[in-house]
């Protein structure tokens, strides 16, 4: 394994000394050690980055003009040395987070490969020019342009496969990009930038700046940004969709969820406990979409409940760098005393605890919870309405469909969801009454190819899919008349 100590930045397609002294230093979830550090990005560090990106966006060679075919190229070699390090990518997020390691394989290992393969072949697949015969006699050229800088703003829970929602389709779309990470998972941000110098990405096109939330805040108003794509939560994105309202600048938000796990009466929980366990608990339930509101028939509460706490008392937990273990640790002390004040607030509301709710007797460090089921929740109650970010269920019981439909929509946010049924048209047809952006029958896994993203509280815009790409391009037209089209041999 390389160092995970670092003291330069990559900026401007090379590693620099960084403009201020002082450093992010990572600690381990799992043993409250520290692990490693990279420099702190300051707002000089910004304006470098975001100045090495506009020059190679801007320069009559740069990245945007090439072909798609020749940024293809580029971006698969990027990838194959992205897969190269896939294996220590996954380990370092693990550590940094506590994500299980085998989760951090299916989603940080090979992931980003994927998605820059994916979007450099749809660039090339797609044509970005399309002639249009006009109604009132001549005809269009409508183009796709890559929309310029793109400023990539990312959460700690999925690190790599986030970025790479925003940077493939950035990347593949002509677009530069100045990344920041979350301070509390930069060392795979850092693995990354050796893949991008491996791989000769030009000079600029991608700069990456770890920093906090003010540095942050600091390169979504620069004016040389062209657009924003945040992942984070609900109150940030409110915050940068403010900033980008006032600038008028484009922005991607990805914002927070309390998604719905609608178990219908044919269901059979027992015998898709697994998919279930990863719709609703998966990653330390540290993530977006997860089903944290479980809606079960009152004709089979009692059985649902059973069936959900013996799931989740059953979990192993423990080190997340063991490929048996389903629980680590939450990501920070500050995240594991805000999921514990919410754990209290379902008791002191009057919901049932029938797991969990503490801290497990066997680990005496690190940030570890069990994981935690509650039942007889009412729909309004504050744990049924507000993102935990953690590994806690409420269980809410509903008389009929017409009733599951109001519950799974009582809720402020949209983003994921899931429809347990044994008869697939069943859960299609009540799939459509959930207002949601994306949702899932017998499981939730989102797919490279279909749209994801949020409604409501959970975001605007979406990644994923040729609707991910369209969100780094811009239209323009060009209006020949019918003299002008003719003599072009348009029309
Ligand atoms: P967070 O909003 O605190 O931070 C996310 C990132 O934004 C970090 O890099 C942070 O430094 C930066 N940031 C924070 N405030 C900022 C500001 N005002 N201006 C610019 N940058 C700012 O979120 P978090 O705690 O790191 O992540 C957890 C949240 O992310 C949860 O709410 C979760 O639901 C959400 N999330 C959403 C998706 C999605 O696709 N919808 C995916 C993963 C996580």
């Amino acid at each position: 394994m390389s160092t995970m100590y670092y003291d330069k930045l990559y900026v401007g397609g090379d590693w620099n000394a960084p403009l201020g002294t002082e450093v992010i230093p990572v600690i381990s979830p799992t043993t409250e050690e520290q692990i490693g550090s990279v420099p702190l990005g300051t707002e000089r560090d910004i304006d470098a980055a975001v100045d090495a990106a506009r020059t190679a966006f801007d320069a009559p060679d740069g990245w945007s003009r090439w072909e798609p075919s020749r940024r293809a190229e580029v971006l698969n070699r990027f990838a194959d040395e992205l897969e190269a390090r896939g294996a220590e990518t996954a380990s370092r997020v693990s550590q940094q987070n506590g994500m299980p390691i085998v989760v951090a394989e299916m989603f940080e290992a090979g992931f980003p490969a994927l998605l820059v393969r994916y979007y450099a072949g749809l660039m090339v697949e797609v044509p970005q020019e399309e002639i249009r015969p006009g109604m009132l006699g001549g005809a269009s050229l409508v183009r796709r342009d890559p929309v310029g800088v793109v400023a990539a703003i990312v959460p700690w829970n999925v690190p790599q496969g986030i970025t790479f929602l925003k940077v493939a389709p950035a990347l593949a779309a002509g677009c530069t990009v100045v990344l920041k990470p979350a301070p509390e998972t930069v060392l795979d941000a850092f693995l990354m930038a050796e893949a991008a110098v491996a791989a000769g990405l030009p000079a600029g096109v991608l700069n990456i700046v770890p920093a906090g939330r003010e540095v942050g805040a600091y390169l979504v108003e620069h004016p040389g940004v062209d657009k924003v794509s945040f992942t984070g939560s609900t109150g940030a994105g409110r915050a940068i969709a403010e900033t980008c309202g006032r600038l008028l600048r484009p922005v991607t938000l990805e914002l927070g969820g309390k998604s719905a796990a609608i178990v219908l009466d044919d269901a059979d929980l027992v015998s898709n406990i697994e998919k279930f366990f990863a719709a609703t608990l998966l990653n330390n339930g540290q993530i977006c979409w997860l089903g944290t509101r479980v809606l079960a028939p009152a004709s089979r509460y009692a059985e649902v409940l059973d069936t959900i706490t013996g799931l989740a008392s059953s979990l192993v937990v423990g080190d997340p760098a063991d490929r048996g273990t389903q629980i680590g640790p939450v990501v920070s002390q500050r995240q594991r005393e805000r999921i514990e004040g919410y754990i209290a607030k379902g008791s002191s509301d009057g919901a049932r605890l029938t797991t969990g709710g503490g801290r497990p007797a066997s680990r005496d460090r690190g940030w570890f919870l069990e994981p935690t089921v509650f039942g007889d929740v009412d729909q309004n109650h504050t744990i049924a309405q507000e993102e935990i970010f953690g590994p806690v269920l409420s269980v809410i019981s509903y008389t009929d469909e017409a009733q599951a439909v109001q519950i799974a929509n009582n809720s402020d946010y949209g983003l994921g969801g899931s429809v347990w049924t044994e008869d697939p048209e069943r859960g299609v047809a009540f799939a459509r009454n959930v207002q949601t952006g994306t949702i899932g029958i017998n499981g939730y896994m989102n797919d490279p190819t279909a749209p994801f993203g949020g409604i409501k509280s959970s975001g605007i815009g979406r990644e994923f899919g040729p609707e991910g790409l369209a969100a780094f391009q811009q239209f323009k037209t060009v209006y020949l008349d019918a003299e002008v089209a003719t003599k072009a041999g348009w029309v």
